[in-house]
């Protein structure tokens, strides 16, 4: 398996002697070279990444080695921070809040410098470095979802913008039944980031991997807008291509709700997301 380890040189400014993360990573524009020159294979070798997007590829972009051990323990608080301030609050915690409740409360513990540079790295790294092509709402670390203008959708513990995309849920609901369910609504920083993450230790830190199907940090439009809807009982299958053959998914593309973000064959380097509703709008 080829994998480009260049987060090697990012590591350093993570352990090293205060080298921004941001410096290195403008300093390393490098994108990882296609295994071809020749564009149809270049075309064919991508749609075949977007196919198998939960399988390693070779010129995936790994976590180093050097940082491995403060990549795990940034999830592993993450988690403890999730838990202790419930999964409804964590969707639209800020950057700045949940540093604050980590240092307070000792069942999370305060995130450590060496954590902190990772998650800058992490956040300030250009996706398009391990694959993902899309744009960026959210352009700092510390941007917040900014509470009057959220909902609490009841027995979702999801959250919406007030005005187009809860209108859009709601006309949704209307029109399409009480087996519509709203799966994932508003994500701020610290949600996006663990889910993120999540997905990269499952992949034993494979950054590609992980952003073929979730957005990196502060590129998620579940930040403005966007939201997952599903069936009834279909539980995590909603996030597979199972959700196409719902009645929920027929409806919805018969009622042209499905102005998808991420459709079949996109060119962002993200997998078919059939689920996800396109409402963004300016926060
Ligand atoms: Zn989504």
């Amino acid at each position: 398996m080829k994998r480009r380890n260049f987060l090697k040189i990012l590591a350093m400014g993570v352990i090293g002697w205060g080298i921004t993360p941001e410096v290195v990573a403008k300093s390393l524009r490098i994108l990882p070279k296609t295994p071809s020159e020749n564009l149809d294979d270049n075309i064919t070798d991508y749609l075949n990444k977007m196919k198998y997007f939960n399988k390693p590829h070779d010129y995936d972009v790994q976590i180093d080695s050097a940082i491995y051990k403060v990549f795990e323990s940034t999830v592993m608080r993450f988690r403890r921070l999730q838990q202790l301030v419930g999964h409804g609050n964590f969707q639209i915690l800020s950057f700045d809040e949940g540093l604050k409740i980590a240092h307070n409360y000792s069942q999370v513990g305060e995130f450590s410098k060496a954590e902190i540079r990772f998650m800058e790295m992490i956040f300030y790294t250009e996706a398009e470095r391990y694959g993902f092509l899309g744009q960026k709402p959210l352009n700092n670390l510390t941007d917040r979802i900014k509470t009057k203008k959220v909902i609490k959708v009841p027995h979702t513990g999801n959250y919406l913008y007030k005005g187009l995309p809860l209108e859009t849920f709601k006309k949704i609901k209307q029109q399409v039944g009480e087996q519509v369910v709203l799966t994932s609504g508003v994500r701020g920083i610290m949600k996006q980031f663990l889910l993120f993450l999540n997905k990269a230790k499952k992949s034993n830190g494979n950054l590609s991997l992980a952003s073929r199907s979730l957005a990196p940090p502060g590129y998620s439009f579940h930040s403005n807008g966007d939201f997952d809807v599903g069936q009834t009982g279909l539980g995590a299958a909603n996030f597979t291509t199972r959700f196409t053959n719902t009645d929920v998914y027929i409806k919805l593309s018969e009622l042209g709700y499905l102005k998808l973000r991420y459709p079949q064959k996109n060119l962002m380097g993200v997998r078919f997301e059939p689920w996800h509703i396109k409402v963004s709008i300016d926060t």
